[in-house]
C-alpha cells in the first residue's frame, strides 16, 4: 500500500517550462522509466495548442504510448477542446487549471473565470455521456493560489469560492497550485483547511509545489501533516529557465522520495530505478538545462534502502 502518492509530472510542467523541444522516442524512454521506478502518476503532457507550446504538440502520441505502461496517467487540458483530444487515450485524470489571478488566466489560457466556469461545466457535461468506467478523473487546479507573479497577493478567500463553484460546477476534485513557488509553511496549512472545511475533505487531496524559493520540501511537509495524500513533484526538479539563473521547477521527486521513505511513509518508487530515470533524463536534455536535487549527488544513508515492498 501507498502511503503518499507522488504524481510525476516532469514530463508536462517540467518540459513546458524549458527552451528545447524533446523528440517524442527520448520523451516516451523517459516516461518508461519513471514508470519501471514505481512512481503512481505521471502527467505526460498537455493538450494546448502546439503553436502557443511545441514541446506539448505530441501529447496525444505520448499518451497513447505511455498507456500501456502500468501507471496512472494524467494530462492537462486548457478547455473541452483538448478534453476531446485526449479522451480517446482514456487518460486516468485530466487536470484543468482556474487561476486565481484572473490576469494570469487571461494571460495563460485567454479566459476569464466566467469563461473557465463555462469550460468546466461543459467538461463534466461530456465526461458524464460516457460511461462510469471510461470517466477520467476530473480535477480543476487552482493555479496561483499561493501568489501571483503579476497581480501579487491573492485574496484567499477567493480561492475558497473559486474551489466551492468548481466542485459545484461538476469538478471530481480540486487542487492547490503554487504556479509561482510564492508559498510558505503556515499558508499551505491556513489554505488547505479553508478549502476543505468548505468542499470536503474528499475533494482536496492534493498539492503542486514550486520551489522557485527553496520551500517546497517545508511546504510538502505542511500539506502532508494537514492530511493530503498526493504530491506533484519532477524529476531533477526539471523546470528552470535557462535563462534565469536558480529558479528551478517543481519539488525534486528524489529529495521528496527521500524525505517520505525516510519518515517511514511508503511511496512505491525504488530509489535506483529513480535514479536510473535520472540518469535517462540528462541523457536527453541539452546540457545548458539545469538538473537539480540533493539526495542524487549525497546518496541514500548508509544502510537505507528504498524499492518497492
Ligand atoms: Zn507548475
Amino acid at each position: 500500500m501507498i502511503d503518499v502518492t507522488i504524481s510525476e509530472v516532469g514530463p508536462r510542467d517540467g518540459l513546458q517550462n524549458i527552451d528545447c523541444v524533446l523528440p517524442t522516442a527520448d520523451k516516451l524512454r523517459w516516461i518508461e522509466a519513471l514508470a519501471a521506478a514505481g512512481l503512481p502518476e505521471i502527467e505526460v503532457g498537455s493538450c494546448v495548442s502546439p503553436k502557443l507550446l511545441p514541446q506539448m504538440a505530441d501529447t496525444v502520441e505520448v499518451a497513447r504510448s505511455a498507456r500501456t505502461l502500468d501507471v496512472q496517467i494524467a494530462v492537462l487540458v486548457p478547455n473541452l477542446k483538448g478534453v476531446e483530444r485526449i479522451l480517446p487515450e482514456r487518460p486516468d485524470k485530466i487536470s484543468l487549471p482556474l487561476s486565481v489571478s484572473e490576469t494570469h488566466s487571461r494571460r495563460n489560457v485567454n479566459r476569464s473565470h466566467e469563461e473557465m466556469f463555462a469550460e468546466i461545466a461543459a467538461i463534466a457535461g461530456r465526461l458524464k455521456e460516457l460511461p462510469k468506467a471510461e470517466r477520467p478523473h476530473f480535477e480543476v487546479g487552482l493555479s496561483t493560489a499561493f501568489g501571483c507573479t503579476i497581480e501579487g497577493p491573492v485574496s484567499e478567500a477567493l480561492v475558497v469560492d473559486l474551489a466551492v463553484r468548481a466542485v459545484r460546477t461538476g469538478a471530481d476534485e480540486v487542487g492547490l497550485s503554487d504556479t509561482t513557488g510564492c508559498g510558505n509553511p503556515s499558508q499551505v496549512r491556513r489554505l488547505i483547511r479553508a478549502v476543505r472545511s468548505e468542499v470536503g475533505s474528499e475533494k482536496l487531496t492534493g498539492i503542486h509545489l514550486h520551489n522557485t524559493r527553496g520551500q517546497g520540501l517545508a511546504n510538502a511537509l505542511a500539506a502532508l501533516e494537514e492530511g493530503l495524500t498526493t504530491l506533484d513533484a519532477s524529476l531533477g526538479g526539471l523546470g528552470g529557465c535557462p535563462f534565469a539563473p536558480g529558479a528551478s521547477g517543481n519539488i525534486v521527486t528524489e529529495d521528496l522520495v527521500f524525505m517520505l521513505e525516510a519518515m517511514g511513509l511508503n511511496t512505491g518508487v525504488d530509489f535506483d530505478a529513480l535514479m536510473r530515470a535520472r540518469e535517462a533524463l540528462i541523457g536527453v536534455l541539452p546540457r545548458e538545462i539545469p538538473i537539480f536535487g540533493f539526495t542524487p549527488d549525497a546518496g541514500l544513508p548508509l544502510g537505507m534502502r528504498v524499492g518497492a515492498r
